[in-house]
């Protein structure tokens, strides 16, 4: 398998030769094309004066132009001394004469013998020299044919000239661009190398290293950057992980070192019933502690997996907040002396599930409650808002002060809480619950808060247009 610097240079070669070779052909034949063009426009001139002067009956002065002058049968009757007119007569071009055509061509002329020559000198090799050759047709109808032809070194020349340049462009150019090719394709790819290196290195236990950055804004170092980005997030999810794990472990340990304690200081000694049945109690309220954590861990790993989502109808949001208002407003009066005020719109309507939404907005009333004293008002006011429900569960109590507010929706995140835990069950998992929720509905929780003036939790959800 080639590697992308060798195809790269391979191909770059590849097109750079065809460039050449497809150059110096248009050259070639366009340029052969006009010089003939314009040998033949000189011919007919030569041709026509010629006509005019054997028609007169004088010889003709031929100059660089040899001529013949032929029967209707191909027999000369008159030509200039110049060697053409060794060349044999084309049977074609008198028959074309004949039906009153011009004809061109171009004709090889015959080679000169080697050796001693007629002006003294010798010579070695034969020159191959070409002519091009008009075959006119003289009078009307033909009683003559007229053959004048000039000897076409310049296209030779042009072509020789080509070749060379060709030759030379491929010879020595080539490996000389390839070469260049080469060595740029090997400095545009070597952050590729030192890039694939450092991947290779990273693993879990260092994944705060990252890849070296190109110092160029191009496709290497948008790739670098984007890794590097991938990088960090994966850094983060990793960490969160891990201090999930270690959160579960010490909330579940608080309640096992309780039970075993209680177990342990029943087994003391023998203990009447009631005694008993007072560590009993004790332990199933542990155990009761066990379990939400285990549920609510087990609920986010849900929604993690995007599980959440799957049994999604059309519901009718104002209902499922009124109800949630009954039951929870007799309880905030009457056991914690505070209002629920009710500003819930009828006929909001979204896609989701019910017991997910109930626990939703449940966990944000909790919140409300427990964080307000005795006198405290809570509002839950829900409306439309352009094509959204929008849910506000607000208190006037503690407040969160404005270094835990960015951070109260990470999980066992608790803002006023030691983390040995009370005995009752909040983990600080009830807010990532409630935006888990929001979120696997398309929708977003956000919150405000004054610390000392009180919060507002708002969620915002998709409406549903069809039911
Ligand atoms: P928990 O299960 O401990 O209630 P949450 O995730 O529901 O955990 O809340 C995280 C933290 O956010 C709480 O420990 C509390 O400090 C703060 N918080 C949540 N709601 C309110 C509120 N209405 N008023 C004041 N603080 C709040």
């Amino acid at each position: 398998m080639l590697s992308i610097r060798q195809r790269l240079t391979l191909w770059y070669t590849l097109v750079l030769m065809v460039m050449f070779v497809t150059f110096a052909g248009v050259i070639y034949v366009g340029g052969a094309w006009q010089l003939r063009q314009a040998a033949d426009r000189e011919l007919l001139d030569t041709a026509r004066q010629l006509t005019e002067t054997l028609l007169r009956g004088e010889d003709p002065v031929a100059v660089d132009v040899a001529y013949r002058f032929l029967t209707l049968d191909g027999q000369v009757v008159r030509s200039s001394g110049l060697p053409a007119r060794h060349v044999p007569i084309a049977a074609a071009a008198v028959e074309a004469a004949r039906n009153g055509k011009t004809w061109s061509e171009i004709v090889a002329m015959p080679a000169r013998p080697l050796g001693p020559q007629p002006g003294g000198g010798v010579l070695r090799r034969p020159i191959p020299i070409q002519l091009r050759l008009l075959t006119l047709p003289l009078g009307n109808p033909t009683q003559y044919i007229l053959q004048v032809g000039t000897i076409t070194t310049d296209l030779q020349r042009l072509r020789n000239l080509l070749f060379t340049a060709l030759l030379l462009g491929l010879v020595l150019g080539l490996p000389a661009a390839a070469a260049g090719g080469w060595w740029l394709a090997g400095r545009a790819l070597r952050p590729v190398k030192a890039i694939t290196a450092t991947a290779r290195r990273i693993e879990a236990r260092n994944l705060a290293e990252r890849l070296p950055q190109p110092p160029q804004d191009d496709e290497l170092g948008q790739l670098a950057a984007t890794l590097n980005g991938l990088l960090d997030r994966l850094q983060a999810a990793f960490q969160r992980e891990r201090r999930f794990t270690a959160d579960i472990s010490h909330d579940l340990r608080t309640p096992l070192a309780l039970i075993k304690s209680n177990i342990g200081v029943a087994l003391n000694r023998p203990r009447t019933a009631a005694e008993l049945q007072t560590t009993l109690t004790q332990v199933e309220g542990q155990i009761d502690r066990m379990t939400g954590l285990v549920e609510a861990t087990l609920f986010l790993a849900r929604s993690d997996t995007e599980q959440l989502a799957q049994e999604f109808a059309a519901l009718n949001l104002s209902e499922l907040l009124t109800d949630l208002y009954e039951t929870t407003a007799p309880y905030a009066s009457e056991e914690l002396g505070q209002t629920l005020c009710n500003e819930i719109a009828a006929g909001l309507w979204v896609m989701g599930d019910r017991d997910q939404l109930t626990r939703l907005f449940l966990n944000l009333v909790d919140n409300a409650m427990r964080y307000t004293p005795a006198g405290g008002t809570i509002r839950l006011a829900g409306r439309m808002q352009g094509q959204h429900a929008v849910v506000e569960v607000e208190d006037n109590g503690a407040g969160i002060a404005p270094a835990d507010l960015p951070r109260v929706f990470d999980r066992f995140y608790r803002a006023d809480e030691a983390r040995t835990g009370g005995h009752h069950a909040h983990y600080g998992l009830g807010l990532s619950i409630a935006q888990a929720i929001a979120q696997a509905h398309g929708g977003e929780i956000t919150v405000r808060s004054i610390p000392g003036r009180g919060s507002c939790f708002t969620v915002s959800l998709p409406i549903c247009l069809t039911r």
